[in-house]
This record gives structure tokens, sequence and C-alpha cells, in this order.
């Protein structure tokens, strides 16, 4: 029921401290309620933070953040130490509605083994049945019992059936919640848009946080952004924009951005 999501945008960061910064954005969310937490990170563990987008990793646990954090530290092939100048974390506090509390049911969520494209999700898809029967028909197998894996599926479905080979990242998530019915928030993840989010909502709540270079060196509170309205569609795309889609505005000197469920985990 919580989500945190941090680019650091042409800052370097090294993963230990872009998971510590996951973990404390869901240490802050922990108030909301939940029975699950994951998150998705970059895999690789090279010099080029390009190439380490082209892999996504996923740890997920049942629990408490603390159970989380144990779990990460036990990923033999994680190297802590490997600096990202720009890098995507996603991070999800899970209240189960469909499905059990278990590993393989907690978020993100993932397109295929290769996770191509991951997902957290605060909400409910109503129509998810629908969209299982129909991407079951195209071949894709569902590991879990949820309505948001369903949505996982669809973005690569969208993606591999795209027919414009420069389809931009915001572009190809608004063909998927067109399809969507029903509530959530939504951050995703891809390998093929190495250092770009997604954010996305329809009556859950989501917001954005920016942080600007003159800022870093202080403790200055980020800028904040909502979207207005309460069911309006708003999206960001970071840090390339498309902004006749989107509500999220996108500030020209920004080295951190943030998504998240509330404006506590941010600030
Ligand atoms: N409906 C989704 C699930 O059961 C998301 C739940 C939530 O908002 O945490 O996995």
């Amino acid at each position: 029921c919580g989500i945190f999501a941090y680019l650091n945008y042409h800052v370097p960061r090294t993963r230990r401290d872009i998971l510590e910064i996951l973990l404390k954005g869901l240490r802050r969310l922990e108030y909301r309620g939940y029975d699950s937490a994951g998150v998705g990170i970059d895999g690789g563990n090279g010099k080029d933070w390009e190439s380490n987008a082209r892999t996504i990793q996923l740890i997920k646990q049942r629990g408490k953040v603390k159970a989380l954090d144990e779990e990460i530290h036990k990923q033999q092939d994680i190297d802590l130490d490997v600096e990202f100048d720009v890098h995507l974390g996603i991070a999800h506090t899970r209240w189960a509605t469909h499905g059990v509390p278990s590993p393989v049911n907690s978020h993100p969520h993932r397109s295929d083994k290769n996770n191509e494209f991951i997902v957290i999700h605060n909400g409910i898809i109503t129509n998810y049945k629908d969209l299982t029967k129909f991407l079951e028909s195209k071949g894709y197998e569902f590991e879990s019992e949820t309505d948001t894996e369903a949505i996982a599926k669809l973005v690569k479905y969208m993606y591999d059936n795209r027919e414009n080979d420069d389809i931009n990242f915001a572009t190809l998530v608004e063909r998927v919640t067109q399809q969507l019915e029903g509530a959530f928030a939504l951050v995703f993840k891809s390998v093929h848009y190495p250092g770009e989010a997604v954010g996305t909502r329809r009556g859950s709540p989501l917001l954005m946080g920016v942080r600007s270079d003159h800022k870093l060196s202080s403790d200055h509170i980020p800028v904040l952004y909502r979207s207005s309205g309460k069911d309006k569609k708003s999206c960001g795309a970071l840090p390339r924009t498309d902004q006749d889609t989107c509500l999220f505005p996108v500030d020209e000197k920004a080295v951190e951005y943030y998504f998240a469920s509330d404006a506590s985990a941010v600030i």
C-alpha cells in the first residue's frame, strides 16, 4: 500500500546509498499498513550506468521492510559499491487484495523472466481477469495470483506490438492505462528505457518530488507536485517528458526525482 521510487539523474550514487534511500522511503510509508515489500533496481555491476540498466534485479520478501533489508544483504551477486550516474529504483509495500502475501505476489511485478518491464501498483484492477485471459491467449505465463501482474504483461505486449520503434515510455504507459479499469497508482521501470521512470495514477494517490542541483548540498525540502483534481489523469515521465500527456512538470535542473504515495516518504 505504499509506492516509493527514486531516480538520481547525473548525480553519482552508490548502489548502497540508493538502496538505503529506497528502504528509508518504504519505512516512512510503513504506517499505511502492509504485508510484504519489494524493490527493483539495476542489475549490472559494470562502470557504465546505461548498460547496467539493461538488466533489472528484483528483491521481494513477505513481512516487514526489515525482512526485505535482510534479504537484500543476502544477495551474493549485488555489488553495493557500484556507482551509478543515473539510476531508477522502485520500491513497494503491499497490502494484498488479490493473492496471499508471499514473495511471488509481492511487487514489483514483471513482464517476463528477463524482467524487461517491472511495475509497482497501489489499488485494484477490476478487469484483470479479462486482461489475463487475453494475455494468456497470446502466450504469456502468469506466475502470481495478483491483479497487478496483468499490467506488467500488458506493457510488454504493447511494446512488442508497437508500430513505431521510437515510441516513448510515457506514450506506451498511456496505452496500457487506457485498457485498465479500477483504481491505480503505478510506477514503471524498463530495460528498454534506461534512466527513465513513468508514474501514473487514477483514483489512488501519487505525487512527485523534485530536487534541483543547487539545493542538493543542504537539507532543502524538495519541490512536491500533486496532480490536480481527484480522478484526473496524471503521469510523469522522467527525465524525458511528454508534456501533453503529463500534469507533472519536469525541472531542467533536477538531479533527483521521487514518486511516492504521500509526502512523508519524500520530506
Ligand atoms: N491489488 C494489488 C495486489 O494485491 C495491490 C495492492 C496494494 O495496493 O498494495 O497486489
